[in-house]
């Protein structure tokens, strides 16, 4: 569509959004993120998520989990905090007295009708900044009253079968964009249109990422790119810059993950141990 401006996003464009550590900051100050997700036999994606948010440079973190994840998060992850749900293996009650800065949701969280349930009330009620994926995703796929109820500029993360569920089918790539831009507009948030290129849409706009490569494409990615983004909002980036570093820094942290493990045994777990190593490479 000729009306929406696209940009490359590379190095060049994303110096102006870094925004440096300020000498007298403490974790006070570097933000809170949550992570809400995980179920029996998928707390590795609420694992993930919560680290990568962590070495995104939130001040801190924690993970919300049904009780199943509690001896793995607190045994393999001392830095996280761990909240957990009254039930064993799935989420069924979303309640919580801490106050974060941001909201991940969705990670790992399985479509167990009790979570569904959990997850329409805090929808419904929620007025934090919110990083959206996975089940999450799908569940306002299929209930597009609660977007309306999402805060403004939530950020959605979908790969392309999340986005067809929740943007419907599209003709070709032009229209794919043209109704992800209208949907956008409709619900006053930023889709983060996952691939090969990912394009972030938001306000007529189109962010096209030139980072990453196809030994990404292996489980857990995702997971990782949701905590990135939640630990940049948690920080005080802008939801839409968040969303776009985000995805710059993911596919360049899996860029210098690629060339010492090869595309085919890159895991996502590599992609958040050189998170670093991508902000680095930014000076
Ligand atoms: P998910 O499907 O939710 O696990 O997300 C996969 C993540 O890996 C997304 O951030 C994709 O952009 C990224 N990814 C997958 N395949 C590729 C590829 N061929 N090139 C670049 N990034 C990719
Ligand atoms: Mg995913």
């Amino acid at each position: 569509n000729t009306e929406t401006d696209y940009e490359l996003i590379g190095k060049n464009e994303m110096l102006p959004v870094y925004i440096p550590r300020e000498k007298f900051s403490h974790k006070g100050t570097h933000g809170h993120g949550l992570i809400i997700g995980g179920s029996y036999g998928k707390i590795g994606a609420v694992h993930l998520a919560s680290k990568a948010c962590l070495q995104s440079g939130s001040g801190l973190v924690t993970a919300y989990v049904p009780k199943c994840g509690y001896i793995p998060l607190q045994t393999n992850f001392p830095e996280a905090m761990v909240l957990t749900d009254v039930d064993e293996n799935h989420i069924t009650k979303i309640e919580f007295d801490i106050d974060p800065t941001v909201i991940g949701v969705g990670v790992g969280l399985g479509k167990d009708k009790a979570t569904v349930k959990a997850l329409e009330e805090f929808l419904g009620e929620n007025k934090k900044p919110l990083v959206i994926d996975a089940d999450a995703l799908n569940l306002l796929s299929e209930n597009k009253d609660l977007l309306e109820k999402i805060p403004a500029q939530s950020v959605l993360t979908p790969h392309p079968k999340e986005l067809e569920r929740l943007i419907g089918k599209w003709k070709d790539d032009f229209d794919k964009l043209d109704t992800a831009k209208k949907f956008s507009k409709q619900y006053d948030c930023i889709l983060v249109i996952k691939g090969s290129h990912t394009i972030t849409v938001y306000d007529n706009k189109g962010y096209v990422n030139t980072t990453g490569n196809p030994g990404m494409g292996t489980g857990g990615t995702g997971d990782v790119l949701t905590g990135m983004i939640t630990g940049l909002i948690a920080q005080g980036y802008n939801p839409l810059n968040a969303a776009v570093f985000g995805v710059y820094l993911h596919g360049r942290a899996g860029d210098i993950a690629v060339e010492k493990t090869g595309y085919q045994a890159l895991t996502a777990t590599d992609v958040v141990a050189n998170i670093g190593a991508a902000f680095i490479d930014l000076f």
